[in-house]
């Protein structure tokens, strides 16, 4: 069920027969009326009515019935509360949201205010895709965002968080670049008022955002509501020090807060101020060149087979996150992306540092999320444990690097800011210590059971256990003696209502129940073929193990409180070593893949340049290497001033010649560079590029429900209204949806246009022969083409770029390769031949008008119409206000 299809139909009012705890549900049914509701009972979650159907179908567990009404059975369902985390992780998974009421006392509390009083139950979280922070419902590899989108004045806003990391983020773009924005950050989930679902922009972007998309109340966006939201959320007066934000984005940010207050039930996450993103601080990589280039995602929607998998050597989730997120946003400043080529350059020059370091963060654990989780109230023991996981290893690193700088050669800057983070100060280092000192090695998941506070830590703590163990000793060396003194074979056990009690069989205990021994075995429970006793020692001993092991897990609950709020005040220092330990990950990551790789560090400059030598693709490379064979490089050069190089090339060649993979490539090797990554080539001088363009032509998208060539247009369509003379643009068999005629005009039309119009450095692979002829015609077009040869009648791909147009397409011999009849491959040839004598000349292309694609636009002078709406900004309007400039704009026409 997607998260944005009506909710689901409402409860019935509370009818009059309803129990008092059925009253309770319906009260906190009504709150959350889209969320399943998680009802606590006891030992379960019961799911009642609707929620109980959907849940039973969801997860396969029994629909049963409880009680009535309004005459009518309630369906009910339930999930044990132990294995809980697993349905949830289903149900989310599925797209629902779930709704955790959780009993708020014990039920003796509740006796205490008379027999019939029911026990206090309250929502407590709202569990949704962008909200989640536990390890069983996360991709630990993976980025988990929330966003927000909003529009006001014509600009749209992309306001996002991360709850594990506290990050939070507010991008500003023109409407058009809305869909990148919101691609690149690829949130698990997207708010948006739900009057904006009606702005077809704002809609598509959505969509192609992936991840559950939650319509808001328009009211939240509201900016007074949204800036006292926002105030709340992080516990100011003012948001004058976050700096100036435009309405758009104060409409964004306050949805991301109201949904955090309703989701979280009050619990405040600890969060970053809000970063102001610059639109000019990425490269543009809309979804459809993000999916086309597979960067983070293959074309089957899983990590393996994607740029990313195939780079990522981090051994941190937190480092996997990072790098995740850089590739997702390329930067356009030459020299930030200096600063991070710097640090990999520094370990791909330091080898056995880079090893060392290395080993010290693969045990580093996860502090982004584990902090995440105990400032949320959710954490565990085991959170604390990754808290001194990540801290030790800090001052490890810290060591290492002290140990290994040469006087010469300190860390470059990216580094040296990460290894600062890294230094603890005072109370940061004391936290270290006492979590060294006071938890055991072997943590558990959950503080309910205790068992986790190191012994020597807490003195009084260690005598309640060695008192309640001592006792257990005792009462082991108990059963002999009461064997020994009654002659029945009397078992010592144990359970949570009895305690501790001696249990024989029914006939066996008979003389126990009669004098003398009755004196001593006083009898407490006869089931159906045995009976249990107690003594008074027992007895005494049972209280004693009882209050010591209460005392103790009293004591194991206050130390971990202890823990976790001192984790929650140095938050800020943490979030930040947690930083710095994901980015020394990811440059000695990528170092360790260049090596590997042999890959080279780029030349990024301001030039519009894009010379490579030598270039390979990296997954492309490894599939044909693991199949055995080599992969052959290719050196490609464009220069968008037409003087290093074509601004546009035409690449031509038989399929299966190596055209896409050349395409992509070279694509790949700019979102690499641009991410501050070594490249696999020889050599790479690139000029920033600031928009990223990606097409094949011909791509089936059956579930967007428009044509494939429709399709491709409309793609086509947004590239040559957006890309400019700084931008890379890849189009691969642009036409190739239609019919031929139709096809070769509109290729040969576009890449006029982006040569003339755009002049954006372009490759363009085509099986129109018939552009070759571009080159002839316009300045700054060259050919280039993958090398086959026929050899023995067979058709060898040598996968080799060169300068020139392929002759001819091949088409017959890959046929045969293919294995189509010798007999059609036979006619075939003999067709060809014919249609070849025929289509003698070429003339008709000849004929088209130079430059066409430059002829200015006819400019119509705006009426008085077009000025006045042009005045108006519909979301200042007042409904009254609007009317009358409605009555204005008549009067106008
Ligand atoms: P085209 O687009 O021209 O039809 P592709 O780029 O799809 O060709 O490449 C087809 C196959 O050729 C690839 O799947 C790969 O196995 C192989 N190939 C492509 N480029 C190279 C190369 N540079 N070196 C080795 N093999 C390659
Ligand atoms: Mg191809």
């Amino acid at each position: 069920m997607p998260m944005n299809a009506p909710s689901t139909p409402a409860v019935p009012v509370v009818p009059p027969d309803a129990t008092p705890v059925m009253a309770q549900f319906f009260e906190a049914k009504a709150r959350q009326p889209d969320a399943l509701l998680f009802f606590r009972m006891g030992d379960f979650y019961e799911l009642f009515f609707d929620d109980a159907v959907k849940a039973a179908e969801a997860l396969g567990i029994t629909l049963t019935r409880r009680g009535k009404a309004g005459g009518e059975e309630i369906p009910m369902a339930g999930v044990p509360v132990h294995a809980a985390e697993a349905y949830l992780a289903k149900l989310i998974r599925m797209g629902f949201k779930v709704a955790v009421c959780e009993q708020m006392e014990d039920p003796s509390e509740a006796k205490k205010r008379g027999s019939k009083s029911i026990v206090r139950r309250d929502i407590v979280r709202v569990v949704t895709p962008g909200t989640l922070t536990e390890d069983s419902l996360l991709d630990a590899r993976g980025s988990n965002r929330l966003a927000a989108v909003a529009v006001r004045s014509g600009r749209a806003a992309v306001a996002s968080v991360e709850l594990s990391t506290g990050d939070v983020e507010s991008l500003l773009v023109a409407r058009e670049d809305l869909a990148a924005a919101l691609g690149a950050l690829r949130p698990s989930e997207t708010l948006a008022a739900d009057r904006l679902f009606a702005d077809e922009l704002v809609n598509a972007a959505l969509k192609q955002a992936g991840g559950a998309v939650q319509p808001m109340a328009a009211a939240l966006s509201e900016p007074a509501g949204a800036e006292a939201r926002l105030k709340r959320l992080y516990g100011v007066d003012t948001l004058d020090g976050f700096g100036d934000f435009a309405p758009a984005e104060i409409a964004a940010l306050g949805l991301i807060a109201a949904y955090i207050e309703t989701t979280q039930a009050g619990k405040a996450p600890i969060l970053k101020a809000p970063r102001r993103g610059a639109e000019a601080e990425f490269m543009a990589v809309d979804p459809a060149t993000r999916s086309s280039l597979e960067i983070d995602r293959a074309q089957s929607g899983a990590r393996e087979g994607s740029l990313l998998a195939a780079v990522d050597r981090t051994v941190t989730s937190g480092g996997a996150r990072l790098l995740g997120a850089r590739l997702s946003r390329p930067l356009l400043d030459p020299a930030a992306i200096d600063a991070r080529l710097d640090a990999v350059e520094y370990f791909v020059e330091r080898r056995p540092l880079r090893r060392e370091a290395r080993d010290v963060l693969k045990g580093s654990g996860d502090m982004a999320r584990a902090l995440a989780r105990l400032t949320l109230g959710r954490g565990g023991p085991r959170d604390l444990g990754a808290l001194r996981q990540g801290l030790t290893a800090g001052l490890e690193l810290g060591a290492l690097f002290a140990s290994a700088r040469e006087p010469l050669a300190a860390p470059p800057a990216e580094l040296a800011e990460a290894l600062a983070a890294l230094a603890p100060d005072a109370e940061l280092s004391a936290l270290l210590e006492d979590l060294r000192q006071g938890l055991v090695e072997e943590l558990p998941l959950s503080a309910r059971d205790g068992g986790f506070v190191a012994p020597g830590f807490r003195p009084e703590l260690d005598q309640a256990r060695a008192l309640r163990d001592d006792s257990r000793k005792v009462v082991a060396t108990l059963e002999a003696e009461v064997q020994a003194q009654s002659g029945v074979a009397l078992k010592v056990k144990h359970n949570a209502v009895l305690g501790y009690f001696l249990e024989t069989s029914a006939k066996q205990g008979e003389p126990l129940m009669r004098p003398p021994l009755n004196a001593t075995f006083i009898h407490r429970q006869t089931l159906a073929d045995k009976v249990r006793f107690t003594t008074v020692e027992l007895a005494d001993l049972d209280a004693r193990i009882a209050q010591a092991g209460e005392r103790a897990l009293a004591m194991e609950t206050e130390t971990f409180e202890g823990f976790r709020a001192r984790a929650a005040s140095l938050a800020a220092p943490i979030q930040l070593a947690a930083e710095a330990l994901a980015r020394l990950d990811v440059a000695s990551a990528l170092a360790e893949w260049a090596e590997e790789a042999q890959a080279v560090r780029p030349m990024v400059d301001q030039s519009r340049q894009f010379l490579v030598e030598g270039a390979r693709h990296p997954v492309v490379e490894a599939a044909v290497r693991r199949s055995g064979e080599a992969f052959t490089p290719n050196d490609c050069a464009l220069d968008g001033l037409g003087e290093a190089g074509p601004r546009l090339a035409v690449v031509t060649g038989p399929n299966m010649a190596g055209k896409s993979t050349f395409l992509r490539q070279n694509a790949l090797l700019a979102v690499l560079a641009q991410a501050g990554a070594f490249v696999p080539a020889r050599k790479l001088t690139l000029g920033v590029v600031d928009r990223l363009f990606s097409r094949v032509g011909a791509g089936d998208d059956l579930a967007r429900g428009r044509s494939t060539f429709m399709m491709e247009m409309v793609e086509t369509a947004a590239i040559l209204t957006q890309a400019t003379d700084r931008s890379l643009v890849v189009l691969d068999e642009i036409g190739r949806g239609t019919a031929t005629y139709d096809g070769l005009a509109i290729a040969w039309a576009c890449a006029e246009a982006l040569h003339e119009v755009n002049k954006a450095r372009t490759l363009f692979a085509t099986h129109y022969h018939e552009l070759a002829r571009l080159e002839e015609r316009l300045d700054h077009v060259g050919n280039l083409s993958m090398r086959a040869k026929e050899w023995n009648g067979e058709l060898v791909f040598l996968h080799e770029a060169g300068p020139g147009a392929a002759d001819r397409s091949y088409g017959v011999q890959v046929a045969r390769l293919a294995g189509v009849p010798p007999q059609v491959v036979a006619r075939a040839r003999e067709v060809l031949e014919t249609l070849e004598a025929e289509e003698a000349s070429p003339a008709r292309l000849d004929d088209l008008p130079l430059f066409a694609a430059a002829r200015p636009a006819p400019v119509v002078e705006p009426s008085a119409v077009d000025r006045a709406l042009a005045a108006i900004d519909p979301d200042e309007l007042t409904p009254r206000e609007a009317l009358d400039a409605l009555y204005r704009l008549k009067g106008l026409s």
